[in-house]
């Protein structure tokens, strides 16, 4: 049995305090879910570890030019436009405390592997070594991965259930140079495509391929990132009803319970956010992550909580 909470990697530092100009919610995203599941009577099921530090600039070396780096943390234009997102000193600092977040999560989830943890954060998906991409700058996932993989030899796969192809992983492996042993090629970095029951169907074929690579003790870990963009009335048009975004979180807390029964020991599982973007209702967004929580609790770690998300629904 998993412990009944989930140990969730929050530092008040990950979070923007004015978000300006920014049409993404994501850089104040850590805390309006944490404020969400409070005010839903949630918050009690999350334990809070904040006490990590975030990372240097040179470990973002790791898995991007050191020009680029360098060029972002100085607040150069050049560098610093490429997320789309507005630069201050203060947001280059949440970035220090975001990816440090999936880290810490990952390390102690494979130290303690009867306790689900949380990376709160987005941000991470879409980021190149030479520059940040759409809403992400740094390739938290490479970054995080490969340095636990160097720290203990540890291999990670990604569910990534967010609308958008999570292409970081791919498009850094060349420049990553164990990052194939980190987050294996193939198996590592799971989008399913097309959308709906065909979605849904790809995701249960990878799955399968998932299950057999941990069995062998190919993938030590594994990584749940159910971003909300993939549900259809996001701002971005996803891939899912709210019944099939829902089906897939249970597809994915069952599939990890199945493992933990057949293994006699649970599977290490770090939970992400990634994207929602609904202008419209961002309480929207916030449930459905809260949803996906609540399957996991109810799945895994014994617990019996009542959550049905308000969704508002969408003008077509
Ligand atoms: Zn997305």
């Amino acid at each position: 049995m998993r412990n009944a909470q989930i140990y969730t990697f929050y530092h008040e530092n990950m979070v923007l305090k004015n978000n300006g100009r920014n049409v993404s919610k994501s850089p104040q995203k850590p805390k309006l879910l944490l404020n969400f599941l409070e005010k839903n009577s949630l918050k009690g099921h999350f334990a809070i570890k904040d006490d990590f530090k975030p990372f240097s600039q040179e470990e973002f070396y790791l898995a991007h030019t050191k020009e680029y780096v360098d060029g972002f943390f100085a607040g150069k234009r050049n560098w610093t436009k490429s997320s789309n997102l507005d630069w201050s000193p203060q947001f280059a600092e949440t970035v220090r405390y975001t990816n440090a977040s999936l880290y810490e999560a990952i390390k102690f989830a494979l130290e303690n592997p009867e306790k689900v943890t949380f990376n709160p954060a987005c941000g991470f998906h879409h980021a190149l070594p030479e520059h940040g991409l759409g809403y992400c700058t740094f390739s938290g996932q490479v970054i995080a991965s490969v340095k636990v993989f160097r720290e203990t030899g540890k291999r990670g796969a990604y569910i990534d259930l967010d609308g958008h192809f999570g292409n970081s992983i791919e498009d850094a492996r060349k420049f990553v140079s164990d990052l194939n042993l980190a987050i294996p090629k193939g198996i590592g970095n799971i989008n399913p495509e097309d959308k709906h029951q065909k979605f849904i169907n790809n995701l249960r074929r990878e799955l399968g391929l998932l299950r057999d690579a941990i069995h062998d003790k190919y993938i030590d870990y594994v990584v749940f990132c159910h971003g909300a963009d993939s549900h259809e009335d996001d701002d971005t048009k996803g891939q899912c009803t709210t019944a099939e975004w829902i089906e897939c979180a249970h597809i994915v807390y069952d599939f990890v319970k199945k493992i933990d029964e057949k293994r006699r020991k649970p599977l290490p599982l770090i939970l992400g956010l990634f994207g929602g973007y609904r202008k419209d209702d961002y309480n929207s967004v916030l449930g459905l992550h809260a949803k996906n929580l609540v399957i996991c609790l109810n799945t895994l770690c014994g617990q019996e909580i009542k959550y049905e998300p308000i969704l508002k629904a969408k003008k077509r």
